[in-house]
């Protein structure tokens, strides 16, 4: 590309990060990574009333914790600033008077009722609504003693009629809009600020912008866009309209379907990388059938090309797959550190451990744990049986496998020879239990399943004595006795 790239992702901070923009987002950064670009936050904030600084860090912490970092925004500068837009409020004022000087945009008095009933009149004559004119053609004298008087005024581009204008999409290719269509917009407000047309786009010639990717929902604006580009003396960027997200039931995406901010995602235990991952796939095809694309190779892969013209459907179940797979890919040491709070909390570890033994030991546990979690949650609920004594067993697992008249005392033959077990590790476990079953004359399954019972409070779990391995030999050989006790006591308690 001869043209340095340059791109921008202009959230208005009105309330959450959602996956859409994140998206967004996302897909911007690849391509300026991809092309050696430069990827541009600008906070669309004109909206003075809908915007909140809330909602402005919550944007700059998401896009932070999804790895998305910019290279010209609002906190860390840039050649092109500000990059919010309520601080460039001079710069669009530039822009106006220069249009309104150059006679391509002219101050409107109409009032909300005369436009109201322009409306109402195209109704009838089953005419698209469009602005009628009226005061596209007062005189310059007019203008300017009607401003002097106070007269309540938007500022209107002179837009065109006819013919068409085409926006070439990377995504859709060609869209043809009937420029009759398009009238003479408002770009600046009663309330003497700029609407959202007139800044993006002034922002876009001013930053330089050499492409715009945006959502699908700003596709219909393009043409308008392209009015102003124009106006402004500029040649448009290129531009590519990235599809909506549905839920399943293709309804649009809501609150409803399940968390759709990204900071939710966080909270429900969901890793950047598989979060970016899963905004990859939404909309975009790698080319063939692999769904793990990191973010390295995703540059690699990134091309509008690929990009789906029709809707991505929201897929939870495939962000919690990809989940898994990214938890299960942590350094043990990675996740044992964010899951302190939670052990600390849970008061299985001293904040302030430091013993070497105890430390390799929660990590062994977490090691052995994690690759059978697929998130931090499903990790910190999975490493309780190495943790904590059972407080309440299974019920059905009680019904079904301490009904044998003979449970209490085939658990404590087990604690007994488990006692002498030595070196207490999973193969030499498993080798004396084989043989004790024998022994035994019982079926395997009529002492592996109330001794897991007994030693996890669970009915399923990880390897019998993997688990039996790590709980050690005191404190299983102490559970299977007390189990034993109260199986025979009757005392059983249940969840
Ligand atoms: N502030 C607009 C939005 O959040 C940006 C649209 C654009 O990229 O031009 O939808």
């Amino acid at each position: 590309m001869a043209q340095e790239v340059r791109v921008r992702f202009a959230p208005s901070p009105t309330g959450a990060l959602h996956i859409g923009g994140a998206r967004t987002a996302y897909f911007n950064w690849l391509f300026a990574r991809k092309h050696g670009g430069k990827f541009v936050l600008r906070i669309d904030d004109t909206d003075r009333a809908r915007s909140t600084e809330a909602s402005y860090q919550q944007i700059l912490e998401g896009l932070r914790w999804l790895g998305i970092l910019w290279d010209e925004g609002p906190d860390v500068g840039g050649p092109y600033g500000p990059y919010r837009q309520s601080e460039r409020m001079d710069i669009y004022r530039r822009h106006l008077d220069r249009l309104l000087a150059e006679d391509k945009a002219y101050p409107c008095f109409c009032t909300p009722e005369e436009l109201a009933r322009d409306r109402e009149a195209a109704q009838r004559e089953g005419k698209p609504p469009r602005y009628v004119g009226r005061c596209r053609h007062l005189s310059p004298e007019e203008r300017s003693r009607r401003i002097a008087a106070g007269e309540p005024h938007v500022y209107r581009i002179r837009s065109r009629f006819e013919g068409e204008t085409v926006v070439h999409d990377l995504i859709r290719g060609d869209v043809a809009f009937a420029n009759s269509e398009i009238d003479d917009f408002i770009i600046w407000k009663a309330d003497d600020t700029p609407t959202y047309h007139f800044a993006s786009c002034v922002d876009d010639v001013e930053m330089k912008i050499s492409h715009v990717i945006r959502a699908e929902e700003h596709l219909s604006n393009t043409p308008r866009h392209i009015v102003l580009f124009e106006a402004l003396g500029a040649e448009p960027p290129a531009f590519a309209h990235v599809p909506m997200i549905l839920a399943p039931d293709r309804s649009k995406l809501s609150k409803r379907h399940g968390a759709t901010s990204v900071s939710e995602y966080r909270d429900m235990g969901i890793l950047p990388e598989a979060l970016v991952n899963y905004l990859l796939l939404l909309g975009f095809s790698p080319g063939d059938d692999r769904e793990i694309v990191d973010r390295e190779t995703a540059i690699q892969l990134f091309d509008l090309e690929k990009v789906a013209k029709h809707a991505a459907i929201y897929d939870v179940k495939k962000l919690e797959w990809l989940n898994a797979h990214y938890f299960r890919q942590q350094s043990p040491e990675a996740v044992m550190d964010e899951a302190w709070p939670q052990l600390v909390e849970r008061g299985y570890v001293a904040e302030d451990e430091c013993r070497r033994e105890v430390l390799m030991w929660v990590r062994t546990v977490i090691a052995f744990v994690q690759t059978r979690s697929r998130n931090l949650q499903e990790l910190v609920d999975g490493v309780r049986p190495y943790f904590e004594p059972v407080r309440a067993y299974d019920e059905k697992g009680v019904r079904k496998h301490f009904a044998h008249p003979e449970t209490a005392s085939r658990l404590r033959t087990v604690a007994d020879r488990l006692a002498g077990v030595a070196p207490f590790l999973a193969p030499v476990i498993e080798r004396e239990f084989r043989r004790w079953i024998e022994e035994m004359g019982v079926k395997s399954g009529e002492l592996i399943h109330p001794v897991r019972l007994a030693i996890t409070g669970l009915t399923v779990g990880p390897g019998l004595f993997d688990v039996i391995a790590l709980v050690g030999r005191d404190e299983a050989v102490r559970r299977l006795r007390e189990a034993a006790d109260r199986v025979e006591a009757g005392e059983v308690v249940t969840e």
